[in-house]
């Protein structure tokens, strides 16, 4: 079973399909952590994004591993493991800008195309139902007031230790929703057959229980 989960930064994505995988014994895999990984790489490299030939040559010497500790989701970058450092607060912006070059998208998107052949999976990320997995068993469009998404995103960050002002990221999540939503190739949108939730104002428990329910129905069906 394929469950496709996209939408904005902040709309809790990957809090919400972590808990569902453990629910219901699926891999969860966060795509955004394989952008990060790769938004490191480039910037590691004072590789220009603006320059999409030097990335794309780039790519070659690049391997993106995602590993499993009791569900927990690691990320390597060629061996190296960079779980921590693609939670910083100015790689998201690294990753929205080479999630905008189309070499990029293929590179990770076969990746993950493979990582379904063999398990029950969660994906989240911007282009799981529009995209990656056209023919998912469930889509789920997650989205929240700007608002609610600027918070969560800020108190995960505070949470985390970083030292972030509130009208920063607010500033980060529109500049990078915009971003994401107006790209050329794979734009954040909602898939036409994707179930929308909408968790402002929602506690997490509330929208954990949307979800499991959305997907008991469909399990149901199968
Ligand atoms: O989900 P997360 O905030 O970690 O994603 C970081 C960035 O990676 C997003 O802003 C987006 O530009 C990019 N991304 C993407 N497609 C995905 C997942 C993430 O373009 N499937």
């Amino acid at each position: 079973m394929i469950i496709a989960i996209d939408g904005p930064s902040g709309a809790g994505k990957s809090t919400l399909a972590s808990q569902i995988a453990s629910e219901f014994g699926f891999l969860h895999i966060d795509t955004g952590a394989m952008y990060r990984a790769v938004g490191i790489y480039i910037a590691d490299r004072c590789i220009d994004v603006a320059d999409a030939e030097k990335v794309e040559e780039a790519l070659k010497g690049l391997k993106v591993d995602i590993r499993f500790l009791n569900g927990m989701q690691l990320i390597y970058l060629n061996g190296h493991d960079v779980t921590m450092r693609i939670r910083q607060p100015e790689v998201s912006m690294l990753a929205s800008n080479v999630s905008k070059i189309p070499a990029v998208r293929n590179f990770l998107v076969d990746q993950q195309r493979l990582m379904a052949a063999e398990n029950n999976i969660i994906m989240d990320g911007r282009d799981i139902g529009t995209v990656v997995f056209p023919d998912a068993d469930l889509k789920i469009y997650l989205t929240a007031s700007p608002k609610d998404r600027a918070e969560r995103r800020y108190l995960e960050q505070i949470e985390k230790g970083f030292d972030v002002k509130l009208e920063e990221v607010v500033a980060d999540v529109q500049r990078r929703d915009s971003q994401d939503m107006n790209r050329s190739v794979a734009p954040l949108k909602p898939a036409e057959d994707a179930v929308i939730v909408d968790t402002t104002g929602k506690k997490f428990e509330e929208s954990f229980a949307i979800l499991t329910e959305l997907i008991r129905e469909k399990m149901k069906l199968q």
